[in-house]
């Protein structure tokens, strides 16, 4: 059964897409199972996999107002064949925003996400959603179709106070809406361990937050920002680059730490 995770933080340009893609690749990399559902409108995690977000026949759109199943509406890229790390994409384009209207006046609205998952659980061992940066109706889907959240994170002065937004909005959902849901771990992203700050922060969210905070640590690395344009994940686009060794390693404490609840 795939454990579900959503990548997910309400502040935007933090790192969740960049963490989507290339966790995906890393744990597609070693030979896990993947399928990664982009639930953003802007549909940056479908490009940066391969797919061309103006061509695609059927989206997650498609899936959350039940005209196909996740089945019918995933590709798995060639590019990521060719790169050796395979992994299905659920893409999203622009047509996802108006879904948010679509649904309002919809049944189980926040569960269709969850309810077209089941019916793939038994194809991936990881489902990794890639949320937009609020909490709308679409990132209330991923939530409610997780088992855990995966949270990438800046470490800069108003990290903390970010995270208790987020780390309520859990609990909540967890209270009304999934009870399976839980905060998996933190993870430190576009990392200079030069920045005395960024060290100071660090140590605080350890220091708050424990073993939640992942011990693998992203650095900042313009390899990971320039793949996109290639339509590559970084890991994929430079496997040498220390970005790229770091999502390996990554995806392999995620798998070593054997998170299934
Ligand atoms: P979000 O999905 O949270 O909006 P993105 O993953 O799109 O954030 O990242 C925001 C920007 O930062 C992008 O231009 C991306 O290429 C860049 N970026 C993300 N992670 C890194 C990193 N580790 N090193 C350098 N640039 C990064
Ligand atoms: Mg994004």
């Amino acid at each position: 059964m795939a454990q579900i995770f959503c990548i997910a933080n309400q502040k935007g340009g933090v790192g969740k897409t960049t963490t989507a893609v290339n966790l995906a690749a890393g744990l597609a990399r070693i030979g896990q199972r993947v399928l990664l559902v982009d639930l953003d409108p802007q549909g940056n995690a479908t490009m940066g996999s391969g797919v061309d977000k103006r061509a695609m026949a059927l989206s997650v759109y498609d899936v959350l107002l039940e005209s196909a199943t996740v089945a019918e509406a995933v590709t798995v890229p060639e590019k990521l064949k060719e790169a050796g790390a395979a992994y299905a994409v659920l893409g999203a384009n622009r047509e996802l925003a108006g879904a948010e209207v679509e649904l309002v006046a919809e049944q189980r609205r926040e569960r269709r996400l969850k309810d077209a998952l089941a019916a793939v659980a038994a194809d991936y061992d990881f489902v990794l959603v890639d949320c937009p940066p609020s909490l709308s109706m679409l990132t209330l889907n991923g939530l409610c179709a997780a088992q855990g959240v995966i949270v990438p994170m800046q470490c800069e002065y108003f990290a903390l106070e970010g995270l208790t937004d987020l780390t309520n909005t859990i609990k909540q959902v967890h209270a009304n809406l999934n009870r399976d849901l839980r905060l998996i771990g933190l993870l430190r992203v576009m990392f200079d361990s030069r920045i005395t700050l960024q060290q100071q922060v660090s140590e605080q969210l350890k220091a708050h937050y424990g073993n939640k905070v992942f011990d693998t640590l992203i650095p900042r690395n313009v390899r990971l920002a320039e793949a996109p344009s290639y339509g590559l994940p970084g890991l994929l686009f430079d496997p040498s680059a220390k970005g790229s060794k770091a999502f390996i390693a990554f995806a392999q404490e995620l798998v070593d730490r054997g998170v299934r609840g």
